[in-house]
């Protein structure tokens, strides 16, 4: 009766009672491990905190023929955040184990589950081991040891996450490449270092493929390693040449890579010969950014241009948004241009060398003035004007402008990246 009562108890704790006079030594003992995982791995994966004293209680009595036992025989055992617990009754002669987990595993890899599952948890919730062990320490809470986290996180943890990773990741280059529908593949390249500057011992260098917004791939770089040498600049071209080269190794068709203008990592892609191939483009982020630094220029030589800076950026960011069709680009560019009109006061135009397209701004009405302020305009022959001028028909604006700028892809990559 007091058996039967106490197994249900242990029972809702979802643990549960093998015994054996050979405990462990011997298949016979080990088989019985197994078939009992079998069948209680349903209720597997819930746990509860359970102190000394009250666990006591349960092993007053023989779990066989509920004699008094004799509690110097009981023994306990720690095993990591396990407990085991053996009686020896002396009326029946019998020897019951009880563990306070199940096992995991096969043969000499046998674990019980916590042991497994809180470094594991520890591991992907990013809490620092040392934390958790103080955590523990101070509630007299038994857990495994430091050491042997850190081996359940690298024998095991590491190996099953980089198995799903890897299954992932084939997946989602499957998506992508389908998605292309025999195109090739746009990616977008940018890495994220631990801290700034020439400090940074480790870099992420991720890749996303630009239509489906997925990442195919993801690089983890150290300092430390060949062909870095110690110098936290070079990880970045690095992974980006690793992450291109696993994926044509791959056969994954990448045909274009958007990118910020690192020259490092561009001239990296540029000579290896199995990424030399792909066609570079910049990102939109990065095309205003270059904008913003040839303008400052301009303003600093003529500050009489300090207005007119806010209302170009405005005027790119409409055009840009407008039209962000690739085969709108030529007329976006022309639009982009006619700000140089815009500027002197004139709204349309007659066709000519600069302006095949575009005749006229695409602006409504312009709001009329308060009185006593007036327009900004510039002057036709105005050295700030010929200064714009040269700056938007530079071929460089011209080329940066007119690539195909993808929506800040590399800023939503950024937090892509921070969170995962
Ligand atoms: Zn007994
Ligand atoms: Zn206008």
């Amino acid at each position: 009766m007091v058996s039967t009562r106490t197994e249900a108890t242990m029972e809702s704790m979802s643990s549960g009672y093998h015994y054996s006079q050979e405990i462990l030594d011997g298949e016979e003992g080990e088989e019985e491990i197994v078939d009992q995982e079998d069948e209680s791995s349903a209720e597997r994966g819930r746990y509860a905190i359970v102190e000394d004293s009250c666990l006591s209680r349960l092993f007053k009595r023989c779990q066989e023929c509920g004699e008094l036992l004799d509690h110097s025989l009981t023994e306990r055992k720690r095993c990591g955040s396990a407990l085991v617990v053996i009686t020896e009754c002396l009326a029946c002669n019998k020897k019951v184990q009880w563990d306070s987990q199940e096992k995991v595993g096969i043969g000499r890899g046998q674990a019980y589950s916590l042991n497994h599952r809180i470094p594991i948890s520890a591991f992907i919730t990013g809490t620092p081991l040392p934390r958790l062990c103080d955590f523990a320490r101070t509630l007299d809470l038994d857990f495994p040891s430091d050491r042997s986290m850190r081996k359940t996180i690298r024998e095991i943890g590491s190996v099953a996450i980089e198995r799903v990773y890897a299954g992932w990741e084939e997946t989602v280059r499957e998506v992508a490449v389908n998605a292309s529908e025999g195109d090739g593949l746009q990616v977008s390249i940018d890495g994220q270092y631990d801290s700034p500057g020439f400090t940074s011992s480790n870099c992420k260098v991720t890749t996303i493929d630009c239509h489906t917004k997925l990442a195919i791939s993801g690089v983890a770089l150290s300092k430390k390693e060949d062909g870095i040498d110690g110098m936290s600049i070079r990880m970045e071209s690095e992974g980006a040449l690793r992450a291109l080269v696993d994926l044509v190794n791959h056969n994954i068709p990448i045909k274009k890579l958007v990118s910020d203008q690192n020259a490092m990592v561009m001239k990296k892609l540029r000579e290896h010969p199995k990424t030399a191939h792909i066609e570079r483009k910049l990102d939109w982020w990065h095309v205003q950014k270059h904008m913003r630094k040839e303008w400052w220029k301009m303003v600093k030589a003529n500050p009489e241009l300090a207005p007119v800076y806010q209302m170009f950026f405005n005027h790119l960011y409409f055009v840009h948004h407008k039209y962000p069709r690739r085969e709108d680009r030529p007329r976006a560019l022309e639009l982009v241009q006619s700000f140089i009109i815009h500027i002197q006061g004139k709204h349309s135009w007659k066709k000519n060398d600069e302006f095949k397209v575009v005749t006229r701004c695409e602006h409504g009405k312009l709001k009329a003035k308060k009185r006593g302020e007036s327009r900004v305009t510039l002057n036709a022959g105005s050295e700030a004007l010929e200064s714009i001028h040269e700056m938007l028909f530079a071929p460089d604006s011209q080329r940066l402008f007119s690539l195909l700028p993808l929506l800040s892809i590399l800023r939503s990559m950024n937090v892509f990246i921070l969170s995962a």
